[in-house]
């Protein structure tokens, strides 16, 4: 089963599987990396068609739709019609499979994550969102969440229809827009709360397919390694968390099914 890994990296996997096995605490945070393989983009693609001019940092930000809510409106619809057929790929469904093991183990899982995806739900996975739900849409005003009343909207993958016309509220005539956290704005502080809980009392911390850029996402490793925990990172590309206990450096779709598979039978 580990025959396609090069020695080395197959070596870490073990060593990975035989340290998650013998703890009972474990933390894990998922970034855009996870979803790649489903094919959505992680915002260090470059954008591609209309958008390939647009930097996702410069769209995804309060004053981007301050300054031109129809661009930064267009460009969530545009990636709503990008995500809308997506489904979860075999690191998502390993979590879920994991998660779903420990309810009869004494383990204890948290996920959470950064996408703004829902395809570890589909996989059948509990998660929290530190950054919101692409599937959700709020006033930009009075913060009421919009219901897709007018069926001319985006609201749920099940209305496929991704106009591109903005829309007011009804009671205080603001924008609407994506229940997303935006780059500069502040996270959920439910979802944070039980995040900061979770990595400082976890025994493990795992970091898949996030570039570890994004702050405030980006300490709560540096928040479970200051708390004595292991940290494991998945991600083919080296990134500048220099905290790292086991690097396993391939795609989270070909490491998750094999450590998942090597846990649950040690
Ligand atoms: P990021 O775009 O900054 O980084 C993605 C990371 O994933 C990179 O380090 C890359 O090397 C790694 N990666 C690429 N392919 C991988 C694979 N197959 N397996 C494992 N790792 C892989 O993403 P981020 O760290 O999540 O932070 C950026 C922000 O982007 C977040 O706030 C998030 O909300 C938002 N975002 C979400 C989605 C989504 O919901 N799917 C997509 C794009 C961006
Ligand atoms: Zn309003």
């Amino acid at each position: 089963m580990l025959a396609e890994l090069s020695p080395a990296l197959t070596a870490e996997v073990q060593r990975a599987a035989k340290l998650l096995a013998s703890k009972q605490r474990i933390c894990l945070l998922t970034g855009a990396g996870i979803s790649a393989e489903s094919g959505i983009p992680t915002f260090r693609d470059k954008q591609t068609g209309l958008w390939e001019n647009y930097a996702a940092e410069d769209l995804a930000t309060p004053d981007a739709f301050a300054r031109d809510p129809k661009l930064v409106w267009s460009w969530y619809q545009w990636r709503r019609q990008l995500v809308a057929d997506k489904t979860p790929n075999p690191a998502h469904d390993a979590l879920a499979q994991w998660q779903y093991h420990t309810q009869s183990s004494d383990q204890q899982l948290t996920l959470i994550t950064q996408n703004v995806d829902d395809l570890h739900e589909q996989a059948g996975s509990t998660v929290i969102h530190l950054h919101g739900n692409l599937w959700q849409n709020r006033c930009s005003q009075c913060n009421t969440t919009y219901e897709n009343r007018s069926n001319r909207l985006a609201n749920s993958k099940n209305d496929l229809i991704f106009d591109e016309d903005l829309i007011t509220c009804q009671h205080c005539g603001g924008y609407i827009r994506p229940n997303i956290v935006w780059f500069g704005e502040s996270l959920p502080v439910q979802a944070w709360q039980t995040a900061e809980d979770a990595a400082s009392n976890c025994e493990v911390f795992i970091s898949i397919g996030t570039s570890s850029l994004v702050y405030p996402a980006a300490g709560l490793a540096q928040l479970a390694k200051q708390n004595g925990a292991k940290i494991i990172e998945i991600n083919p590309d080296p990134t500048p968390n220099t905290i790292v206990d086991i690097t396993l450096a391939e795609k989270a779709g070909v490491i998750m099914p094999l450590l998942i598979q090597q846990i649950t039978t040690l």
